[in-house]
C-alpha cells in the first residue's frame, strides 16, 4: 500500500481556514506552501529556493546544524524546567550576562518577546511603585492584553480602539528622515514631565515596527536623562535588533552609550526555538522577589543547550563581522539604487537591519504604499522574501538571516533594479 501524498496547498488552506482563526494573515500576497529551510533560504513544495531577507528569527540560519545538532542531543537526555539544578542553565545565564554591561547580571528566561516584555514592565512598576509607562509612536512591543496597550501600532492600527489608555504615554517617532533637526528627545521631556510618575520607558534600540528607523545619535542618552530624572526605568526592547544584527555590537542600545536599566531580548535566541529574556539589575530585581516567579519552559535545558548553540555560532562564524561588512555592502548597493530611482526616498539602517522607504515625491515625502507592496510582491516572483512596515507600510524592510552571502546581497540588487524598472 502507498502512503497518501501531502495534502497540497489548496486543501491545506482549506485546512487552516476551517481551524485558524481569521485575525492571522499569511505572508507574501500569494501563499507560500514551504517544506524547508536551509541557512538564508526556504524551500517550496514545487521545488523552488527563496532567498529569505525577511525573517530575523533563524538568525544564524534556518535549520543550522549546529543548533539542530545541540537541540537534538539535549531532548534525548533530559528536559525538565528550572526548579532543578542543572548542566547548562548556570553556564547559558553566565555567558548572556557577560554580552551585556555589568551591572545588568541577573536574567529571566521565557518563552516569548511578549512574555520578556510583559515580565519587564512588570519588574519596572514593582521597582518604581509607579503605574504608568512611556512608549513610541509606531512601536509594536507584543501580543499580550498589556503590551497590546503598549503597541501604538495594534491600538492605533486596524481593530484598535484609537487612542491610548489613560497610563499609557507615546513619544513622536525620533524620526530624522521625516522629521529633520526636530529635538525628540526634548518633546519626550515634556511630555513625561507632564505625565506624573512613572514606571518606565519601554523602547526599542532600534524601530523596527515603525519603519526600521535607527535612533538619532543622541536620542537615548537624552531621553533616559529624562525618564530617570522622573523616577522612571529606562528598558530596551532588543527583541528584532538584539543578537549582534547591527555589526559593530551586540546590542544595539551599546550603540547609543547608554546602559538600560533592564534589557529585552528574544526571537533570534533559540533561532527559532522559543526563547526570550529579561535581563536587569541585582538591585532593581530584588525589588520583584516578594511573589515567586516560576516559567514552565523558561530556562529549560533544551531551550538553554539551544541558546548556547546560537551564542557559539554567532561567535566561531563571526557573524556580527560579516554583519558590518555584507550590511555596508548592502546599504552602499541600495543607495546606488536610490540615486537610479526618484521613489527610493531613504535607505537606513545598521548592519543586517536595513529599510528602503519609498515616497512618490522626494519633497513631499508622501507614502508610496501601493508601490511598496507591488514591489515586494513581485521581488517574491523573483524567489526574493521582503516585507513592508512602518506607519505607511512604505518601508521595506530587510532583517536577514546573518548567513546570507555577498552573492545573494548582488543578485537582490540586480533583481530590486529591474522589479523597480518594470513592475511600477
Ligand atoms: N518586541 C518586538 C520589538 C517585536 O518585534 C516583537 C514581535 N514581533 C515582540 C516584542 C513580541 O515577541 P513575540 O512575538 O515573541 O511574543
Amino acid at each position: 500500500m502507498t502512503s497518501d501524498p501531502p495534502p497540497q496547498l489548496d486543501e491545506l488552506l482549506k485546512q487552516r481556514e476551517a481551524h485558524l482563526g481569521k485575525a492571522l494573515s499569511i505572508a507574501h500576497g500569494k501563499p507560500l506552501h514551504i517544506t524547508h529551510g536551509r541557512m538564508q533560504y526556504l524551500f517550496a513544495a514545487d521545488g523552488t529556493r527563496y532567498l529569505d531577507l525577511v525573517n530575523n528569527v533563524c538568525h544564524v540560519g534556518h535549520s543550522n546544524p549546529k543548533v539542530v545538532e545541540a537541540g537534538q542531543r539535549q531532548m534525548a537526555l533530559l528536559n525538565t524546567n528550572t526548579r532543578y539544578v542543572y548542566d547548562g542553565l548556570s553556564e547559558y545565564l553566565a555567558r548572556l550576562a557577560a554580552t551585556l554591561p555589568e551591572e545588568l547580571s541577573v536574567g529571566f528566561l521565557v518563552n516569548s518577546g511578549s512574555e520578556a516584555n510583559e515580565l519587564a514592565v512588570r519588574i519596572a512598576r514593582a521597582h518604581t511603585g509607579a503605574h504608568d509607562m512611556v512608549v513610541v509612536e509606531g512601536a509594536y512591543h507584543g501580543h499580550t492584553g498589556m503590551l497590546i496597550d503598549l503597541s501604538p501600532y495594534k491600538f492605533r492600527g486596524p481593530g484598535g480602539k484609537g487612542e491610548p489608555e489613560s497610563w499609557v504615554h507615546v513619544v513622536p517617532i525620533p524620526d530624522s528622515y521625516r522629521g529633520g533637526e526636530r529635538d525628540y528627545a526634548a518633546e519626550l521631556g515634556e511630555i513625561v514631565a507632564d505625565a506624573g510618575p512613572i514606571a518606565a520607558f519601554l523602547v526599542e534600540s532600534m524601530l523596527s515596527c515603525a519603519g526600521q528607523i535607527p535612533l538619532p545619535p543622541d536620542y537615548l542618552p537624552a531621553a533616559f536623562e529624562h525618564v530617570r530624572a522622573a523616577g522612571g526605568l529606562c528598558i530596551a526592547d532588543e527583541v528584532q535588533v538584539g543578537f549582534g544584527r547591527v555589526g559593530t555590537h551586540m546590542w544595539a542600545f551599546e550603540e547609543h552609550g547608554v546602559v538600560p536599566d533592564i534589557v529585552v531580548m528574544g526571537k533570534p535566541m533559540g533561532n527559532g526555538h522559543p526563547m526570550a529574556a529579561v535581563f536587569t539589575t541585582p538591585e532593581i530585581a530584588a525589588s520583584f522577589e516578594e511573589m515567586e516567579f516560576f516559567s514552565t519552559f523558561g530556562g529549560n535545558p533544551v531551550s538553554c543547550a539551544v541558546g548556547m548553540a546560537v551564542l557559539d555560532t554567532i561567535e566561531q562564524d563571526g557573524l556580527m563581522q560579516r554583519a558590518t561588512e555584507l550590511g555596508g555592502h548592502f546599504k552602499a548597493g541600495l543607495r546606488e539604487l536610490q540615486e537610479r530611482h526618484s521613489i527610493i526616498g531613504d535607505v537606513r539602517g545598521r548592519g543586517l537591519f536595513l529599510g528602503i522607504e519609498l515616497v512618490r515625491d522626494r519633497e513631499t515625502q508622501e507614502p508610496a504604499t501601493n508601490e511598496a507592496a507591488i514591489i515586494v510582491d513581485d521581488m517574491r516572483d523573483r524567489n526574493v522574501l521582503l516585507s513592508t512596515d512602518g506607519p505607511h507600510h512604505n518601508v521595506i524592510k530587510i532583517k536577514p538571516p546573518m548567513v546570507l552571502s555577498k552573492e545573494d546581497i548582488d543578485m537582490t540588487l540586480h533583481l530590486l533594479n529591474e522589479s523597480l524598472n518594470q513592475s511600477l
